[in-house]
């Protein structure tokens, strides 16, 4: 059987750390929080794991955090599953019917059937209202004047108070708390224990962090990200920073692109960044005819970011 990897966290500093991550309720929002309850595994979990399939060979070629890197790099993803992680989360309804469509993982939640709804909804201090982003149908984008955003508030603070009264007497009165849940706000806190392998809880992170994801899910996918997956996992978390969250892939066209507009430089005596107008000159062509190309408006992004074009 191959060893367990060299340079494992000592047992010791591991089980400290565990001891103070596990529990400990990390808040998001105004009353929701993400909460490690048990971990199987670490990063020496998985080089373990690939090593079975590589064989004692890789052990001498490349230390543990060049495998890890390799894998993820590659998208070698079963040593990744080796890894398991549970969570108790609390998250307001909405958010959490974005987070449940993840089938991989395993949940168990709170029933508003057996029990009274959990008395607690999100609210939505007068400075955090969004405007609707004129770009992205999903999105948002700036925040709505404060004398907006407190009337706004005014009425949500009246619409919960309400919901939750309305609520209160339908019990009051009798009714199967399965039928007096029905006109309970969306912004309602909800919780659930989520279980989840390391390889789905990448996927999970990457989707959820990513900013076309709502603001909401992407603050409960950082802490869990940030306050637990990292100090847990260190040489795992640095490889999804470099290979899947702050990286970015290209399609064979706009690969093209990219050697068109060296090409278009090189031949006019230019070095990048070139303008939106050379960009456009070198397009691909399925998109020329087009007055709106979302890939395109992408493909013009990826140059922005790489300093070939001009913003
Ligand atoms: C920014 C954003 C916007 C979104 N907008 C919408 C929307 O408008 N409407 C909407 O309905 N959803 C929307 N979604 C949800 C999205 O379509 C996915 O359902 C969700 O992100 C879960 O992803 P997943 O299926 O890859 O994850 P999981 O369910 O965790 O699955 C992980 C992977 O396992 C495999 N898998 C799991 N189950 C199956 C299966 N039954 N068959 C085959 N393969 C399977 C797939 O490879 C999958 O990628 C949105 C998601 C994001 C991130």
């Amino acid at each position: 059987m191959p060893e367990i990897a060299e340079n494992a966290a000592a047992p010791t500093d591991r089980q400290a750390l565990l001891n103070e991550l596990r529990w400990k309720k990390f808040p998001v929002l105004d009353d929701g929080f993400v909460c490690l309850v048990d971990i199987m595994g670490e990063d020496s979990s998985i080089v373990q794991a690939a090593r079975v399939s590589y064989g004692e060979g890789t052990k001498k070629g490349s230390d543990d955090r060049t495998l890890i890197r390799y894998l993820l790099r590659h998208r070698h993803t079963t040593p990744f599953e080796m890894v398991e992680l549970k969570f108790l989360v609390r998250v307001p309804m909405d958010c959490w019917r974005q987070w449940i469509r993840h089938r991989t993982a395993n949940v168990n939640e709170y029933s508003t059937r057996y029990s009274i709804a959990i008395d607690s909804t999100q609210t939505t201090p007068a400075d955090e209202w969004r405007t609707q982003s004129q770009t992205n149908r999903q999105g948002s984008e700036e925040m709505l004047p404060a004398d907006v955003g407190e009337k706004l508030t005014a009425a949500e603070r009246e619409l919960q108070e309400l919901t939750r009264r309305v609520y209160q007497d339908r019990l009051d009165l009798g009714v199967a708390r399965e039928q007096a849940r029905k006109d309970l706000p969306l912004s309602t806190y909800t919780e659930a224990y989520w279980k989840v392998d390391l390889h789905n809880l990448l996927h999970f992170l990457a989707l959820r962090m990513d900013s076309h994801a709502q603001l909401e899910i992407r603050e409960y996918s950082a802490a869990i990200g940030r306050k637990i997956v990292q100090p847990l996992l260190p040489m795992v978390w640095e490889a999804f920073e470099d290979y899947r969250l702050h990286a970015s892939g290209l399609s064979r066209l706009e690969i093209g692109c990219i050697q068109r507009l060296m090409q278009h430089a090189a031949a006019n005596g230019r070095v990048p960044p070139l303008s939106t107008e050379d960009f456009l000159a070198v397009q691909d062509p399925s998109w020329r005819e087009l007055t709106r190309s979302r890939e395109r408006d992408e493909c013009l992004a990826k140059l922005q970011e790489l300093g070939l074009v001009t913003r």
